[in-house]
């Protein structure tokens, strides 16, 4: 099947899925109206989805054999809407990250897959997931079984790229880490307060806190590879309601960001150890909590570099590949990467001849829809290709 000819032809249900999605953006891991709306399409085309976790679904379509999965996240940004679109959402929430672009391309590549699924020799399971910019809902559907009955053998998620970046430009990462993991935390530093003017009544938790800041940052200078990606910000610090008293506690939140495993690991276990140590060596006691995270998103190479050679026997317009993206940014999907071979791509969808065309996570944010065609067709080429040629 020509899927990108047949894609085109659907571009008007395209941007009408996409336009439903976004005017009543929901954020988080409960998105009600979201998931009916994916439901009820999918039951039209004929599939028969399914619930996953807290609000994930799921479906599949064709015939046993070997299971590739393609990812859509549905999840919207709690941040008013400035776009200026005729169907920006007004609830208080934004589309801010592209998500029902994504939503509204696996709904296509759906419609797609299912005019064509003699054709396939092998299973596509669907995945719409919840919660990413929270990085909680892949986690979800895979503790909920998402990657079992049947079992995923590859995977493959596609992410917009607005701003100026030129529809058809598609990017990815075939040799090392395209994104760095994510760790939220908080610090609660318990002391002893007292009367401003008799410090020595009291454990000060400011003090003690503004040492743990700062010698968590000594893990970047002095303990991590230079030449890879960390990052530790605070974000973070709350404690004490006036000028001349010492509260009894102060709480930090702050990120951690890695572009390995390793570096990961002991970027959070030294910033724990820290913390605790700070406290008792200034007598507090402190307690230390990972609030969410997600690991660094490192594809297969040969299932990337398979995913690029069937995108190139597509013929859309502005087509360019751009290997080696790398970026501080986290995708939970990484979840998903990090139990089974898969590739992330990249799609340009934004706006090159306008330099103030705004990023993902502004409020102010636009896609270029003519993308929605090409995602849908690149999604189900890609899944039908690599499963011909890997049964
Ligand atoms: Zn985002
Ligand atoms: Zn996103």
């Amino acid at each position: 099947m020509d899927y990108l000819k047949q894609a085109t032809k659907l571009k008007n249900q395209l941007i009408m899925y996409r336009r439903k999605i976004h005017s009543y953006a929901e954020v988080g891991m409960n998105l009600p109206k979201t998931v009916d709306f994916v439901i009820s399409e999918l039951k039209a085309m004929g599939y028969s989805p399914k619930k996953v976790g807290q609000s994930g679904v799921t479906a599949t379509i064709g015939c046993s054999g070997k299971v590739i999965l393609l990812r859509a996240d549905m999840d919207a940004l709690p941040m008013e809407e400035k776009s200026g679109e005729p169907f920006a959402s007004t609830n208080g929430n934004c589309h801010g990250c592209g998500h029902d672009m994504h939503t509204a391309m696996l709904l296509g590549a759906a419609k797609l897959l299912k005019e064509n699924e003699a054709q396939l020799s092998g299973t596509v399971k669907l995945m719409f997931q919840p919660g990413e910019e929270l990085f909680k809902g892949s986690k979800d559907m895979i503790e909920a079984g998402i990657l079992e009955n049947p079992k995923v053998d590859a995977a493959l998620a596609i992410h917009t790229a607005t701003g100026v970046t030129p529809l058809g430009v598609f990017m990815y990462n075939n040799s090392s880490t395209m994104m760095c993991s994510a760790d939220t935390f908080k610090i609660t530093i318990k002391g002893k307060g007292s009367h401003g003017s008799y410090p020595q009544n009291s454990i000060d938790p400011i003090n003690i806190a503004a040492h743990v800041i700062l010698a968590t940052q000594e893990v970047i200078a002095r303990e991590t590879i230079p030449s890879e990606l960390c990052v530790l910000t605070i974000g973070s610090i709350n404690a004490g309601s006036m000028a001349n008293s010492i509260p009894e506690s102060a709480v930090i939140t702050g990120s951690i960001r890695a572009s390995s495993k390793e570096m990961r690991s002991t970027m959070v276990s030294r910033t724990k150890e820290i913390a605790e140590l700070t406290s008792a060596t200034f007598r507090g006691t402190c307690e230390f909590e990972l609030l969410s995270g997600t690991p660094p998103l490192i594809c297969n190479p040969q299932v990337v570099n398979s995913m690029v050679k069937y995108i190139n026997e597509l013929d859309f317009q502005g087509k360019s590949p751009y290997p080696g993206l790398q970026a501080n940014a986290s995708e939970d999907f990484a979840e998903i990467s990090d139990r089974v071979p898969s590739a992330y791509m990249m799609l340009g969808a934004g706006f090159p001849t306008d330099p103030k065309a705004a990023n993902a996570h502004d409020p102010a944010v636009r896609f270029n829809e003519d993308a929605l065609p090409i995602g849908a067709a690149i999604l189900a080429h890609c899944a039908e290709r690599w499963l011909a040629d890997n049964q």
